[in-house]
């Protein structure tokens, strides 16, 4: 008996859905299939259907042959036309396991002079600031092999067993670990994908199958677990490839418990160690005495990978992205590292020694005497209070934020949210995530960006097309408004969490006026919809980040229509200087502080002072100290930057006004 019927659930048969799908059907007695362009699967293993990749829209058949074929066909087909009507139980959506999840446009921090000693030294992803230099601790966790030698047919029925029972200890292991209460959500939701894939009959059925074949039970996880990850890399869909991962480090824990092994940890590093890795799971990293680790160094990761959010947020020097020359640090003794630069100088001699342990002492001082300015509140001559505000990307930054003093967040990168999930998220988890963040920090504000994701670096449930320059294609406020379906999902969340506190809303790459009025049309259709609905919201200040040439020229018509400006420096300055912001050759233009690129950020200043609205700053350039007092003169009365530069920055704008002879704070 079978039924087809075209999918409504959104996004498709992606990790969650795929699970209540298999939760539905297990609950029936009957055989059941799910069939995609004739090709049939078991819709009691979520593996196997997440394989059939299954997409919004989409015609599929559902076949059951049993008792009740019939009852599994109704509900099922229901599921699939009426998805939120299914199980009540939704658990929160799973992050992706970021395992060499690369950056949205990076917020590369601008080159610092080179780390001085250049012999032996590679360049990475300046991942997170800082300076360090320690014995090198190389975590690179050995290869699993299996036996080698066939089992006897006598041995077989003992093999699996042993194997039955290194899948249940692996699954007992990833519930206990979520029963934790101090597993973060992020962490949380990495190991509940873990788990997923751990309780599925298609890893454990193919290694079953080939222990009866003869194979003994490491090897045959080690070949289920390549084959099946080897089916995810192949679907031409980014975050299924990301499942390959999982599969690899379910299979990876199976294998120690069947060796009676324990994976290489971290527990052990020695204090101020340097971390060398290929790649390190967030879960791991976050479980590791962070407060020993002295740096991070990695083959994998970008600016804003776990790995990099984590480092940033416990103030650890991190450089990432190093890819195979990550080897070259295997057999290191001692390593030093500039996260401002991205160097990395392999046994460094007396000198660079020197130079470096000078660095981080003279870093340490420099902490220690600016940590007086964390409650400073800067004020000018004129009595005027300048904001010094957070960029952050994560609801796991914010405590880093204001234990650095931040007056509020003057950048919420809301690319994160959408890249570490397999689904796009929910309007739901979009408004839980802003109004925490505006209950953070309320009284000051928190201004969201809208999603600024770029063609360059897709995410799950957006098709981007191909583009010769990324840069300037499809991002931003472009794609948002062509996709009012999931602009209009963040801009509801937006006035929903807008009632918790003070939250203020920005548009990236704004470049024609029309942008921000199409923005406010939806605004208000949002507000009318959530109105309609009874559901509680409220209004925010609209404001517009100046990262185009074509927004400075336009800035002061847009001063009239907007309630701030936030110059956002970083792409500012490529724009401007037609100077690629991630490109090293050209790193030399890429210079905010050139006559160009001031110039710009001065037109813009001018234009939203003359309009009496608030200038802010929340590119990388906003935390430099040669510059500010700079903007400050030009008007700027906002400047957001990453927590570990704010204090910084206070200081030198109180000393701004003490060498004027005006009042301090
Ligand atoms: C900028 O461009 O300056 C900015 C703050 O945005 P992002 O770095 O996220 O592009
Ligand atoms: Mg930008």
């Amino acid at each position: 008996m079978e039924r087809s019927t075209i999918v409504r659930v959104h996004e498709g048969l992606h990790a969650r859905p795929a699970t209540r799908f298999v939760k539905l059907a297990k609950g029936f007695e009957s055989d059941v299939e799910l069939v995609k362009d004739g090709k049939a699967v078991s819709a009691k293993s979520s593996v196997k259907l997440m394989l059939l990749a299954v997409k919004e829209n989409q015609e599929v058949t559902v076949r059951a042959n049993g008792a009740d074929a019939i009852e599994a066909i109704e509900a099922l087909i229901g599921y699939l036309e009426n998805p939120k009507a299914g199980l009540d139980d939704e658990a929160p959506q799973h992050p992706a396991n970021d395992a060499g999840q690369e950056a949205m446009p990076a917020p590369v921090p601008q080159s610092a002079p080179a780390a001085a000693g250049q012999a032996n030294g590679l360049r990475g992803v300046a991942a997170s600031e800082g300076v360090a230099i320690g014995p090198a601790f190389a975590h690179f966790p050995p290869d699993i092999t299996g036996q080698g030698r066939m089992l006897q047919a006598g041995e077989i029925a003992g093999e699996i067993d042993r194997f039955r029972a290194a899948v249940a200890a692996v699954q007992a292991r990833m519930d206990n670990a979520l029963a934790q209460d101090n597993l973060s959500a992020g962490d949380r939701g990495i190991v509940a994908a873990l788990r997923d894939i751990a309780a599925d009959d298609s890893l454990t059925g193919q290694a079953e199958k080939a222990i009866e074949g003869g194979n003994d039970a490491v090897s045959a996880v080690i070949t289920a677990a390549s084959t099946i990850a080897a089916e995810f890399s192949a679907v031409d869909d980014h975050y299924l490839n990301a499942r390959a991962d999982d599969v690899h480090a379910v299979g990876r824990q199976i294998c120690l418990v069947l060796l009676g092994q324990d994976d290489v940890s971290l527990e052990n590093i020695p204090e101020g160690a340097i971390l060398i890795a290929d790649d390190i799971g967030a879960w791991d990293l976050a479980r590791a005495p962070l407060k020993r680790i002295g740096g991070v160094v990695c083959g994998h990761g970008g600016a804003t990978s776990h790995i990099a959010i984590i480092a940033r947020s416990h103030g650890i020097p991190a450089v990432l992205g190093l890819g195979e020359r990550i080897n070259t640090l295997r057999t290191a003794n001692q390593v030093a590292l500039d996260g401002n630069s991205g160097h990395v100088i392999v046994d460094p001699d007396a000198a660079v020694r020197a130079d470096f342990a000078g660095r981080v002492e003279a870093a340490a001082k420099e902490r220690a005497g600016l940590a007086a300015f964390k409650t400073v509140t800067p004020k000018l001559a004129d009595g005027r209070v300048i904001e010094v505000a957070a960029n952050i990307g994560s609801l796991e930054e914010i405590e880093a934020a204001q234990e650095a003093g931040a007056m509020g967040v003057g950048l919420f990168r809301t690319e994160l949210l959408f890249m570490r999930h397999m689904h796009l998220p929910s309007e739901d988890m979009q408004a839980e995530t802003y109004a925490a963040l505006a209950k953070a920090f309320a009284p000051y504000p928190v201004i969201v960006r809208t999603l600024d994701i770029g063609g360059d670096k897709p995410i799950a449930g957006i098709e981007f097309p191909d583009e010769e320059n990324p840069f300037l294609g499809w991002r931003g406020i472009r794609m948002c408004l062509d996709r009012p379906d999931i602009f209009k999902r963040q801009l509801r969340a937006l006035l929903r969490a807008a009632v918790h506190g003070n939250i203020k809303v920005m548009l990236p790459m704004v470049s024609d006026i029309g942008e921000v009025r199409q923005t406010r049309v939806l605004v208000e259709e949002c507000a009318a919809e959530l109105k309609a609905e009874g559901v509680p919201h409220t209004g925010f200040d609209l404001g517009v980040m100046i990262e185009t040439p074509a927004a400075v020229l336009i800035a002061p018509a847009l001063a009239r229509e907007v309630a701030f400006f936030s110059i956002g420096t970083n792409d500012l300055t490529q724009y401007i200087m037609a100077a690629d912001r991630l490109n090293p050759t050209v790193a030399k233009l890429n210079d905010v502080a050139n006559p160009a690129v001031m110039s710009a950020i001065e037109l813009t200043a001018k234009a939203g002072v003359a309009a009496g609205i608030m200038v802010g700053m929340c590119g990388e350039a906003a935390g430099r100290p040669d510059l500010i007092p700079t903007f400050i003169e030009m008007g700027l009365t906002e400047l957001s930057m990453s927590p570990a530069s704010i204090q910084r920055a206070k200081k030198t704008i109180t000393a701004m006004v003490t060498e004027s002879g005006a009042a301090g704070k």
